[in-house]
């Protein structure tokens, strides 16, 4: 039996990508060695033992901590219920997802009616159920020296990619090449910090290429 490490269990409206506007439940699992320097969730990246805690005091958080609480992939759907959240589509997200083996959290989730859908860095081997939707943001040359592989490539639904500059841009162009996308995947450019220059960026390049535009809807309309 798999137990996940969970910092963060919340609802919200999804505000990027193929699901953006959907209402969703959020898992932020703990640990990620990728080391991107402008990581928003650093409070993620370390798994320290004794900052352990009951899963009552991660619905309770109020500000952003490294402490988690440990559940199973049953108990994870119990809590669901307990808490009361309406959405039927569950993100699991971090830290970086993808060092724990999601498939029986999934599975589960699926069995109880749930769509599911990560987010990861590309940078381990995905281990989710097929029906799983794969959101792949490549983090490329990142502190950790962690590549991002080929078999995530190639699973991945979505890839989505953060550029403030036309160098992002080439750098998924050539990952692109070396590690090509599946017939289908859908390709998203997402400004960094709703910046004049980079949105334009992205919408100039979304054009010339026929990528998808993702723009961050919750920094919009001011939610988490
Ligand atoms: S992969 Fe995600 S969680 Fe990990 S350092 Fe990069 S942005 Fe942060």
């Amino acid at each position: 039996m798999t137990n996940y490490k969970i910092n963060e269990f919340f609802e919200t409206i999804q505000g990027e990508g193929q699901y953006t506007g959907t209402a969703s439940i959020f898992i932020r699992l703990q640990g990620c060695p990728v080391g991107c320097s402008w990581c928003d969730t650093k409070h993620t990246w370390e798994v320290e033992n004794d900052l352990q805690i009951p899963i009552q005091q991660v619905f309770a958080k109020t500000v952003e901590t490294p402490q988690w609480a440990s559940l199973s992939a049953n108990e994870i759907v119990e809590h669901i219920k307990l808490q009361g959240y309406r959405s039927k589509h569950v993100v699991i997200t971090g830290g970086e997802p993808a060092m724990y083996n999601l498939i029986e959290m999934c599975d589960a989730l699926h069995a109880h009616g749930f769509s599911t859908q990560i987010e990861t860095s590309g940078t381990f081997e995905i281990k989710v159920p097929a029906k799983t939707w794969v959101t792949v943001s490549p983090k490329i040359n990142m502190a950790g020296g962690y590549k991002v592989l080929a078999s995530s490539m190639a699973r991945a639904n979505e890839i989505k990619h953060p550029i403030a500059r036309q160098s992002h841009v080439e750098e998924l162009e050539e990952l692109l090449n070396t590690a090509p996308v599946s017939e289908g995947t859908l390709i998203y450019l997402q400004p960094i910090s709703q910046k004049i220059p980079a949105t334009k960026l992205a919408i100039e390049t979304c054009m010339e290429k026929n990528w998808r535009l993702s723009i961050q809807v919750h920094k919009y309309i001011g939610i988490a």
